[in-house]
């Protein structure tokens, strides 16, 4: 295998303006679990523990979100399962992806992971379960985890596991393994390394932008200041997100985006209450009445996000007489 250079993000996508409102989310993020083991300088791990508590989803809330799923009137494009922690460190991920796949909850289901908690169950089967596998690299050696991400990790023990994934009899999953470009450029033949590492193991490839991706973080003067997956410099008046994805958090509660990470935007509860009533409750329409006044930037969160600008393509802001009018 030979891996091909391209982005996780999808760029085949239908005009957001056009469709909404939406019967149903595209995306449907769940977070297996809000621990993380690194504490990458750009993420909010790195900062105090105070800042979040953390949390693991239960199986069984899991469960109830999957028959939710099935339930909304529109099949839903995407289950992530992603968040503001590492999935792996849910011991029933791998019941929960079982769980998705055999439902067949969504067209599409993705797992992005830092790769470290692989083992040789998880190894085994998650290639069987889901479409895509994005793993998050932070180095192409030990020293560089040290420095990015403050955490000492088994570098030949991770190669080893990410290379035994392309392995998997009946592998149904496409395998992407993408880092940021600091851990590229700051490292002597840095592609090369990744390249050899990786391309013959792996089915994609990417070099990504070190971006601002979370609200009320320090904003390093490494950033970038465009896409993440390419060198435009978009703007947005408007958040798409609001209109097109659900975020299940380790605990239930329901937030519009995962860039919300301090939870400010809590539209409801899965615990108690159906995806499909969230979905359509007054939180989150006045949430997308506010983005559609173009009031971004008078609350938090949304006033300091820059993930659109740095994750995004579907602009509505000049679609928002039309669309206001449909909410
Ligand atoms: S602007 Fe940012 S924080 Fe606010 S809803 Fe959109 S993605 Fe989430």
């Amino acid at each position: 295998m030979k891996a091909t250079y391209v982005s996780q993000f999808n760029y085949t996508r239908e005009n957001l303006s056009e469709v909404l409102p939406l019967a149903a989310p595209f995306v449907v993020y769940i977070e297996p679990s809000s621990f993380c083991n690194l504490k990458c300088f750009y993420c909010p791990h790195s900062l105090p523990e105070s800042y979040r508590s953390s949390s693991i989803m239960k199986l069984e809330l899991f469960e109830k979100i999957c028959h939710d799923m099935l339930q909304l009137p529109k099949r839903v494009k995407k289950m992530r399962f992603s968040g503001f922690g590492e999935p792996l460190f849910n011991k029933e991920f791998l019941a929960m992806v079982e769980l998705a796949s055999k439902l067949n909850v969504a067209d599409n289901i993705e797992v992005i992971t830092n790769g470290l908690l692989l083992n040789r169950s998880i190894i085994e089967r998650l290639p069987q379960l889901v479409d895509k596998i994005i793993i998050s690299v932070q180095s192409v050696n030990a020293a560089g985890y040290a420095k990015y991400s403050s955490a000492p990790v088994d570098f030949d023990a991770f190669i080893e596991n990410v290379r035994a994934l392309s392995r998997c009899s009946e592998k149904r999953s496409i395998i992407h393994a993408k880092i940021h470009h600091l851990a590229i450029i700051d490292e002597p033949c840095g592609k090369e390394k990744f390249e050899s590492l990786f391309e013959n193991y792996v089915d994609e490839l990417f070099i990504e932008g070190v971006v601002h991706l979370w609200p009320e973080t320090p904003k390093h003067s490494c950033m970038d200041n465009h896409h993440r997956f390419s060198s435009e410099k978009l703007k947005f008046e408007v958040c798409p997100q609001v209109f097109k994805s659900l975020q299940v958090n380790a605990d239930g509660r329901v937030t519009p985006c995962c860039a919300d990470w301090k939870l400010k935007l809590v539209v409801g509860d899965a615990n108690s209450a159906s995806l499909e009533d969230i979905w359509n409750g007054e939180a989150l329409k006045s949430l997308r009445i506010k983005q559609l006044q173009k009031l971004r930037f008078t609350f938090a969160p949304c006033m300091s996000c820059e993930m659109n600008e740095t994750c995004e393509i579907d602009n509505l802001d000049k679609d928002v007489e039309s669309i206001i009018e449909k909410f």
